[in-house]
């Protein structure tokens, strides 16, 4: 009998907090606004937090819980209302939004339910350590070093930094489950956490104690100061205030370390002793970088903040103009391709990812460009494209009933999936520039207000406006719709003389794809070419005539700015007798 309750209990004890996280809406809430302090102890690897938090009901149902959730390695200390301690159940939540795979999440008994757009605000505390955990990547296969290198967030003595959500849930946050294993799934909960928290407002107040001299504390793109510093014989004590950053494109990076600072008009490097010489030729670079970045996006709104990442294998991570990289090369080109990048995010800022991230791969293709001609940045774009292509010829082999959904899904206005709202909108944005030329483009991009950015179709309508042709079917195509990539070939060409001296061809274009484009095609002969451009709408065909002064040899279909999923069939040779 005593064994049959115990029994029940330790039952029912796993299955309460089940049943709760099935009834649970953990996206029903916004948070609003942030104020906190966090207490850094580096030599004990430890955090500690207290403040408040602003929370809204954006669902259509009131809410008499609320979800709020930590890294796994962090416990909930208090959650108070108006001064009154709250109820809650403290539980481990799996989830890859944080580096361990897990979160500490709080299910928080509200003093009365929030009505749909009602707002409820929390005094909350809580604490742990967070040290380098590469659990989520190793479990899903990762080699040890290089998840050790890809999860840098951590505090340490001689290096600390943490980038928030997606990495390391310093700040509470509120989101369903994400799992690495399951394709696109973190790539979506971050991307709807973001979605929704733009416009969210974070400030915090962070002080660090340790050993030795006092280091810098940056939050990434706000502007941070020092508002006390105690120095004892062995320790220091300082105190930073942040400015109040506004969600959005960026996600607060809490970054300690102790930096040497170069400063120039366009750029702030901060590196770790012993790199002058990669943080100059990085400076130099972004400089010779800046001209041709405010030329396209206007002028730099604030500068750029290059801070050094203490693992040299580290990959860079961004938010807004403040990029974390490690600074060991001292290649001026491939740091001026980085600095093109960030310029642009410092120059132009849209809430859309495939406005934001493609303008700023497009910066780096137009910065090649500048460099060293215009095969150098459709080589850059070809790279980024065998990305994306890969997946777009998978999608379109699937013919399934809810193909029409898909294409929504996978559209640039909606997608999270980087690789389509990076590489294949820098794409588009080249092949828009092809088709309205350089003046009519920087318009439409010098007319664009963030704060206007209603609408899908704003961005559209500013470029539809700089040009005297019917763009509609581009923007279906690639922009609003996913219709995977064309897929050109010359099905036919027919060569007659013309009086006095030349030849006049007569070229039919297919396009076996879906999505339609504007694609160069370019007619070779002896001692030069020809090339014209036509449009060639998905699945259709297009004639076009080109008139040549010796005989035509051969036509090359797309020099590589349109991405395509088939390029072996884009040569044709013509016959020595129908061309003489
Ligand atoms: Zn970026």
């Amino acid at each position: 009998m005593k064994l049959r309750c115990l029994g029940f209990f330790f039952l029912c004890s796993l299955c309460a907090p089940v049943v709760n996280a099935f009834s649970l809406d953990r996206e029903a809430f916004t948070f609003t606004s942030y104020d906190l302090n966090v207490r850094v102890e580096p030599e004990l690897r430890r955090l500690g937090v207290r403040g408040k938090i602003s929370l809204r009901n954006d669902s259509s149902a009131p809410q008499k819980v609320a979800v709020l959730q930590i890294s796994s390695s962090l416990d909930w200390r208090s959650i108070k209302a108006g001064g009154k301690q709250l109820q809650f159940v403290s539980q481990p939540y799996s989830s890859d939004i944080d580096h361990t795979g897990a979160l500490s999440e709080a299910v928080v008994t509200l003093p009365e339910a929030v009505l749909p757009k009602g707002t409820v605000d929390l005094e909350i505390a809580y604490e742990g350590v967070i040290v380098l955990d590469a659990t989520r990547l190793t479990r899903i296969g990762t080699p040890e070093s290089t998840a050790r290198s890809t999860d840098w967030d951590q505090i340490s003595t001689n290096f600390t930094a943490m980038r928030g959500a997606g990495y390391v849930a310093w700040y509470p946050i509120a989101t369903e489950d994400a799992s690495l294993e399951d394709g696109q799934s973190l790539a979506e909960v971050l991307g709807r956490w973001k979605t929704r928290e733009a416009g969210s407002r974070m400030h915090f107040q962070i002080a660090e104690t340790g050993e030795g001299e006092p280091p810098q504390i940056l939050i990434g793109g706000a502007l941070c100061t020092v508002t006390s510093i105690e120095q004892m014989d062995l320790a220091h004590h300082v105190v930073t205030d942040c400015a109040p950053l506004p969600l959005g494109p960026i996600v607060p990076t809490l970054v300690i370390a102790s930096y040497s600072i170069l400063e120039r008009p366009a750029v702030t490097v901060r590196y770790l002793h012993g790199h002058d010489t990669a943080a100059t030729v990085y400076a130099d670079a972004a400089e010779t970088a800046a001209p041709l970045i405010t030329e396209w996006f206007g002028t730099l709104r604030k500068k750029t903040e290059t801070t050094e990442l203490a693992d040299p294998n580290s990959p860079p991570a961004e938010t807004g103009a403040f990029l974390l990289t490690p600074l060991t090369s001292t290649d001026p080109k491939l740091a001026g391709l980085v600095a093109a990048h960030q310029l642009a995010h410092a120059a132009f800022s849209s809430p859309r990812p495939w406005i934001n991230e493609g303008l700023a791969h497009f910066a780096q293709a137009l910065y090649l460009e500048r460099q060293s001609g215009r095969q150098s940045a459709l080589d850059y774009m070809g790279l980024h494209r065998s990305a994306f292509s890969v997946a777009e010829s998978e999608k379109g082999k699937q013919k399934t009933a809810s193909r029409s959904e898909d294409e929504a899904n996978r559209s640039l206005i909606n997608t999270y999936d980087e690789q389509l709202y990076r590489s294949k909108a820098m794409c588009v944005w080249w092949m828009l520039r092809d088709m309205l030329g350089d003046q009519a483009l920087k318009k439409a991009l010098a007319s664009y207000r963030t704060e206007e950015d209603k609408q899908p179709s704003y961005m559209p309508r500013l470029i539809q406006a700089q040009s005297q042709r019917d763009l509609e079917w581009f923007f279906d195509d690639w922009v609003y719709r996913d219709r995977g990539l064309p897929d050109f070939r010359v099905a036919s060409a027919f060569a007659r003389k013309t009086l006095p001296e030349g030849y006049m061809l007569t070229i039919t274009v297919d396009n076996l794809g879906a999505a339609g484009a504007e694609v160069p095609i370019t007619v070779k002969f002896t001692g030069g070419e020809v090339t014209k451009r036509l449009v060639v709408h998905g699945q259709s065909n297009t004639v076009i005539r080109v008139e040549v002064p010796k005989p035509p040899e051969e036509i090359v279909v797309n020099d590589g700015s349109v991405p395509e999923s088939d390029t072996t069939n884009n040569v044709f040779k013509i016959e020595g007798n129908a061309a003489k």
